[in-house]
């Protein structure tokens, strides 16, 4: 248990190295701090984040590190002040944590916190040191039922919990996704495990829309049919109570505009490149009181709700995983995301 004595013992970790550079490495493992516990990462999904990052850099990542934060895996060290866990737990492990004391913590905005505490390392690792902080509020055991790759979800399940709670709609409501990618499709899951009445899901991809299909949403293909009128029909004329828009383009941000019902939310879920603009239609946020918001992140305690609602089975969120690779296969993984060859790419570590 003590935390000190496992010098020199070396793992594996993907070095991102800049754009379109990763390769597999022999590191040093993380000697673990009193406060803190050393994770074996037993799974790491393959996120929208790490594709961008991968292809064009990201502000957040500066190069060499280790990327990825979705994870989940066993407990293998803990320090000497550490008392919330043993060896041997298996837990989900969110990558920030909110603080609790800046004015956005205080105004109950977690997801906004200025002074988020975080891993000092990416997932796609073989074993990673996690900080007082995130043991505290960012780390959720998972029971005998819930696998890693399940705790590895918890992560975009959370941002995704975040996503519908700015949607707000309430029991019986239609929500529209557009793009159904492994955001979406959570969403699509979700919104129905939250009791909204409808969902369509649209999107081009035909395997992606025979996904949601599966998981019980209305799927269109607006290429082949109206988008417009089958959410008139789905809605009796009323439209979604919600548009969640989970692509990365300003088009999809100014065609949800037709979907929306009166008194309605857009969420910008899907970030869009630095200099898009949208383009509105003032006269329906101020006649039809339409509303658009945006969503990022999540919050611990939704972190923590996403666990919970896999661990009862109200969420498959496996169901979205596509791909299950060895660490070693991190590129290729991230390639075949880029391709849309692959949903959702999980990393899997045997050993
Ligand atoms: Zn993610
Ligand atoms: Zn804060």
């Amino acid at each position: 248990m003590g935390s000190n004595g496992m010098g020199g013992l070396n793992m594996k970790a993907a070095i991102y190295h800049g754009p379109g550079k990763m390769s597999v490495e022999e590191i040093d493992r993380p000697v673990i701090g009193s406060d803190q516990i050393l994770v074996q990462v037993k799974a790491s999904g393959v996120c929208g984040t790490d594709v961008k990052t991968y292809l064009r850099g990201h502000r957040f990542f500066e190069p060499p590190c280790i990327l990825g934060h979705e994870l989940a895996g066993i407990v293998v060290e803990v320090g000497t002040e550490v008392w919330e866990v043993s060896v041997g737990d298996r837990v989900a492990v969110a990558p920030y944590v909110p603080c609790g004391f800046c004015p956005m913590c205080q105004a109950g905005i977690f997801e906004l916190c200025e002074n988020k505490a975080g891993l000092n390392s990416g997932a796609f690792t073989e074993f990673l040191a996690v900080p007082r902080e995130v043991i505290e509020r960012g780390l959720v055991r998972l029971g005998p039922d819930l696998s890693f790759t399940a705790g590895a979800l918890a992560e975009p399940l959370a941002c995704v919990l975040n996503g519908l709670e700015d949607c707000q709609l309430k029991l019986g409501d239609t929500l529209l996704i557009i793009g159904a990618g492994p955001m979406g499709l959570l969403a699509a899951q979700a919104a129905l495990a939250q009791g909204v009445g409808k969902v369509i899901v649209s999107e081009f991809n035909e395997e992606r829309l025979a996904k949601a299909r599966e998981i019980g949403a209305l799927a269109v293909n607006p290429s082949q049919e109206n988008l417009k009128e089958i959410v008139k029909l789905a809605t009796d004329g009323t439209m979604a109570q919600a548009v969640l828009v989970c692509v990365g383009f300003a088009e999809a941000v100014e065609e949800a505009q037709q979907y929306v019902a009166p008194g309605g939310i857009i969420n910008m879920f899907g970030g869009l490149p630095k200099d898009s603009t949208v383009t509105i239609d003032p006269g329906l946020i101020h006649y039809q009181q339409v509303s658009l918001v945006g969503s990022f992140g999540f919050t611990h305690i939704q972190f923590r709700q996403a666990v919970e609602l896999m661990a009862n089975k109200r969420i498959d969120a496996e169901q979205i995983v596509s791909h299950k690779l060895p660490l070693m296969d991190v590129e290729k993984g991230i390639n075949l995301s880029v391709e849309q060859k692959a949903l959702k790419v999980m990393l899997i570590n045997e050993g």
